[in-house]
């Protein structure tokens, strides 16, 4: 019986959105079975962070040498910085059979979307429309300018999701975590998925 192969799972959305304290909280928790990319970046370590786990820190040589070489699945920069998922763990994991889950900005989720058509897209967005209206209107103090320009951004965030599978509100952290869990196992038993399955083994595989 072929081995059936792991599902590539990209979280994204809006910068400032919370997509780096969801993934820390599906993460701490005891029962998650996908596997975390660890990304690639040129910037430079936080207090706290750690090289291997938090990121891979490279010099920008060491950056480009690797887009060359093709060793990544996607890049972008993003504030004066390169960030990307290294290629051959994505596709050892996913080989292996297990999950793995991507947490990137959404220039890199648009390049998966061209390369990796079947991973599943989850598209994290900012609160609720209730808030996003109180936000854009403001206290009534802000001016017809900052107003304009928050609508704007927002209709930006909103012609992203397109590419997207799924939308996640994150009003809190574990909701939005309680979600995403429930979308992955859902996914894994979408007719397509498990027809190929079914199919391999009826073949004899
Ligand atoms: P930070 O510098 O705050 O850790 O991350 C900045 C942004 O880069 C976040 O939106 C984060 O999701 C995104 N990011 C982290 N790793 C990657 C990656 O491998 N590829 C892409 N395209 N974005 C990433």
């Amino acid at each position: 019986m072929i081995k059936e192969r792991g599902l590539l799972i990209v979280l994204s959305g809006p910068s400032g959105v919370g997509k780096g304290t969801v993934r820390k909280e599906l993460f701490s928790q005891p029962n998650t079975n996908y596997e975390y990319s660890i990304s690639m970046t040129t910037r430079n370590p936080r207090e706290g962070e750690v090289d291997g786990v938090d990121y891979f820190f490279k010099t920008r040589d060491e950056f480009e040498a690797l887009i060359e070489q093709g060793g990544l699945l996607e890049h972008a920069e993003f504030v004066g910085n390169y960030y990307g998922t290294p290629i051959a763990y994505v596709n050892e994991t996913l080989d292996a059979g297990r999950d793995v889950f991507l947490e990137i900005e959404v220039q890199g989720a648009a390049q998966i979307r061209e390369k990796a058509p079947d991973a599943l897209f989850i598209f994290l967005a900012p609160p609720s429309l209730t808030e996003l209206k109180d936000r854009l209107v403001g206290r009534g103090t802000e001016t017809a300018d900052v107003i304009s320009k928050r609508i704007a951004t927002a209709s930006e965030e909103l012609e992203m999701m397109s590419l997207y599978d799924y939308v996640v509100e994150n009003d809190e952290v574990t909701n939005a975590c309680d979600r995403i869990n429930a979308i992955i196992k859902a996914e894994h038993c979408r007719r397509e998925r498990v027809e190929k399955r079914y199919l391999s083994m009826l073949r004899g595989e």
